[in-house]
């Protein structure tokens, strides 16, 4: 049954509802509605002027309104007279194509009807830094291996148990917190759950951190490569595929199936698993576009190696068992690991390119061709046939523009305003004026 956030707000002494969309860049955008007013946006949506975010769209264009999806509320752990609730993006009664809630919705959907039920888990590394940003909030965070560093958390114990207590509060089961690779640098992790869950929670938890880290004096970052020569913040997404919804599933799909000789059933993974990793495979350097989206996503991919002595990061479309040094990992039985996604990437465009190239890989029977059981790090250019990863921004939107059975599974609306808005981006950050063209070239 669907909630009624008119009684929701009664029930729970909810003053404010904070209605939001996230745009193509990943921006999250709100309004603040008083609960008075909060049954006709139930109805109707909050208003919004689709030109002043990231969407494509004109100042001619009618209102956009944001439908909340009232299933999807949640109260601020750390405010608990405010709820924020994920909306639909609709405008004169039609889904706005381009929207990313949206297109993971429409992609979710069309695996459903191929009784395909993704759940995926992400990992979304942050750096906390100085209010600036430019520096790491804890001056004696200089290990040159910090991971898992206990000293330095103690430091930080009072954000990091303050967001898992958030968490456990909401009931997402988190399991581990650690000090991450990078100085600095911070992993919390939680269980599984349906791709859109995954996407609400993965879009809540950047707000999350974000204010938390505020309230403390800090700013949490989710920038692919804040901090030259350090690792980077990866966001890696673990994929399975079930046969129902939610608490209806029963049977991992990407479980091995017996009689299977397959090199992916030596780890564990099914015929249907073998053949989304293939569509993952295939589409990887497009893939891209989304899964790293930004200037700085390519400081992350293949980077030189970090102060750790390991960037974390893949440099090219290859996979393996259980070994950090490739794209895709398979860590055990029933699932595998895409490792390629950084910080950056939209929640729900993320969720959404990994389902369109999956089901991709499904229809045609794509093949991952052959697993590398070797230190990519080390042994990597021994490696034929295995394609690079883009190694910029624009290599990648070219890329994601060739590939047209991608863009038209991501929807031709959505890939059109994506590239677009991803172009002039580029353009911008061509068209500045950077330090080491001076450095480099003023004498020439
Ligand atoms: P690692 O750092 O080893 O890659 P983490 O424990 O940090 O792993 O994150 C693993 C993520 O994978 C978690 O979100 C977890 O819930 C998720 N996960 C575990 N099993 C599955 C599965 N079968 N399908 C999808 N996600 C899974
Ligand atoms: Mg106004
Ligand atoms: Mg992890
Ligand atoms: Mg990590
Ligand atoms: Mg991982």
């Amino acid at each position: 049954m669907t909630t009624d956030l008119a009684k929701f707000a009664e029930d729970n002494g909810v003053k404010y509802f904070m209605i939001s969309f996230t745009d193509l860049f990943g921006g999250q955008r709100a309004k603040l509605v008083p609960a008075r007013a909060i049954a006709g946006m139930q109805e109707d949506g909050a208003g919004f002027a689709g030109f002043a975010t990231w969407l494509d769209l004109t100042p001619a264009h009618p209102d956009m309104l944001a439908v909340p999806d009232p299933d999807a509320v949640i109260i601020l752990p750390w405010n608990r007279e405010i709820a924020w609730v994920p909306a639909d993006c609709v405008m004169e009664g039609e889904p706005v194509d381009q929207a990313p809630r949206n297109v993971l919705r429409k992609l979710i959907a069309e695996a459903a009807e191929e009784g395909m039920h993704v759940k995926t888990g992400i990992e979304a590394e942050f750096f906390l830094l100085t209010p600036a940003g430019d520096q790491i909030s804890d001056s004696f965070d200089t290990a040159e291996k910090p991971c898992y560093d206990q000293q330095a958390f103690m430091r930080r114990l009072d954000v990091i148990r303050e967001i898992s207590d958030h968490m456990l509060e909401l009931g997402w089961n988190p399991y581990q917190n650690d000090h991450e690779d990078a100085n600095g640098q911070w992993e919390m992790n939680w269980d599984y759950d349906d791709a859109l869950k995954t996407a609400d929670k993965h879009s809540f938890f950047k707000f999350m951190a974000k204010c938390v880290a505020e309230k403390h004096g800090y700013r949490a970052t989710f920038m692919p490569k804040p901090v030259e020569g350090l690792t980077g913040n990866g966001c890696h997404a673990h994929i399975s595929v079930w046969d129902a919804p939610g608490a209806d599933a029963k049977t991992n799909v990407f479980a091995m199936e017996p009689n299977d000789s397959s090199q992916t059933a030596e780890l564990g993974l099914s015929e249907k698993g073998r053949h989304f990793l293939g569509g993952i495979m295939k589409h990887a350097s497009a893939l891209a576009a989304i899964t790293n989206p930004t200037v700085n996503s390519y400081k992350r991919i293949n980077a030189p190696r970090t102060m750790s002595g390991a960037t974390w990061a893949p440099n090219s479309v290859t996979w393996t068992g259980n070994n950090r040094t490739h794209m895709v990992r398979v860590p055990g039985p029933g699932r595998f690991e895409l490792r390629l996604p950084d910080g950056a990437a939209n929640p729900y465009l993320l969720q959404a390119v990994i389902i369109a190239a999956g089901l991709s890989g499904v229809r045609s029977q794509a093949d991952p061709g052959k697993r590398h059981d070797i230190d990519m790090y080390a042994d990597g250019h021994k490696v034929r046939g295995a394609p690079k990863l883009p190694l910029n921004m624009l290599d990648a939107l070219r890329e994601y523009d060739k590939d047209k059975g991608l863009k038209a599974a991501m929807g031709e609306e959505f890939s059109a305003a994506f590239l677009k808005m991803k172009h002039q981006e580029w353009d911008s950050y061509v068209s500045h004026f950077s330090r080491w063209e001076k450095e480099n070239t003023l004498d020439i």
